[in-house]
């Protein structure tokens, strides 16, 4: 079915006056209006038509119309239930949607999409990007790829190397779990309010295994946590201020890590290695 396309300035100001919205930015509402980036979205997707799809804010729309003309059944989670009344009527005719009122950080995922593995596809809300990929990416559900628009310095901190300002603790749990890649990145004027800050569609491809062998994730994202805790501190510093106490000379030694170095030059293998020297230390193994 080709409707009007709604991913337009005029059509968007239309839609949102006609129904008396404002955009919320207390609920990160900024839409997109530029067809172009919609387009590339759903290429950076690689979807074939009967893929299904999570879509986290569908807006008024714009992007999931896009996912729908490529054939694509979507699960669209929408907070904010004025936006749900609106999608009634621009998506009317689209049987291949479902929306579902609620806020996508307590939304059982796994209940609601049926059909695995499914694709995640979205212009997510500035202020909980963290909080979503982080909690998708954990619960280890079926997903296959996360394409997904987020802050331009957002999208850079997930593909850092080792060693530079943008390196943290977001970068190594996405690398963990997915190979990200930044697809293009989009200004503020594609969207409706523009935001103050650049924007970027970052690629996160799921990894079937994780890169680096790891006894425990607990105690991997533990020490991954403490070294990015106090930037400025040494590792071994860092670890003892984490609980790590005495024992942070022998377990680095045994990774064969130099406790003087900062823990964002740290690359995933040898936040694994001291991870397992640290769990081989808590459960009285020698080292
Ligand atoms: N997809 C639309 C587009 O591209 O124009 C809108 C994107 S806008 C950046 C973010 C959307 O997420 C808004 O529709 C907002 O209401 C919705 N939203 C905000 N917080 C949410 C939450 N906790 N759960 C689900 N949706 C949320």
């Amino acid at each position: 079915m080709l409707k009007p396309r709604i991913a337009k300035r005029e059509v968007t100001l239309h839609v949102l006056r006609a129904f008396g919205l404002h955009a919320s930015k207390r609920l990160g509402q900024n839409f997109l209006v530029d067809e172009t980036v919609v387009d590339r979205i759903v290429a950076a997707a690689g979807v074939a038509p009967g893929d299904a799809v999570l879509e986290i804010g569908p807006g008024i729309g714009t992007l999931t119309q896009g996912l729908l003309e490529a054939g694509v059944k979507v699960v669209a989670v929408e907070l904010d239930r004025r936006l749900v009344e609106v999608l009634a009527d621009t998506l009317a005719g689209y049987d291949a949607l479902r929306v579902v009122h609620g806020d996508i950080l307590k939304t059982d995922i796994s209940r609601e999409m049926a059909t695995a593995p499914f694709k995640v596809v979205a212009n997510l809300p500035y202020y909980i990007t963290t909080p979503i990929l982080m909690g998708i990416l954990e619960q280890r559900l079926p997903v296959s790829v996360l394409v997904t628009m987020v802050q331009k310095e957002v999208a850079e901190r997930m593909v850092a190397a080792p060693g530079g300002k943008d390196y943290g603790a977001l970068s190594v749990a996405v690398q963990y779990y997915t190979v990200p890649e930044i697809a293009f990145l989009v200004p503020p004027q594609a969207f409706i309010p523009a935001p103050a800050v650049e924007s970027a569609v970052i690629r996160c491809a799921v990894r079937s295994e994780p890169p680096v062998a790891v006894d425990s994730e607990a105690t991997f994202f533990r020490v991954v946590k403490a070294a990015f805790a106090q930037r400025r501190k040494t590792l071994a510093n860092a670890l003892k201020a984490a609980g790590l106490a005495a024992e942070a000379a022998a377990v680095l030694a045994a990774a064969g890590i130099d406790g003087n170095r900062r823990g964002e030059t740290l690359s995933l293998a040898e936040f694994a290695a001291v991870a397992n020297a640290w769990e081989k230390n808590k459960n009285g193994r020698s080292l």
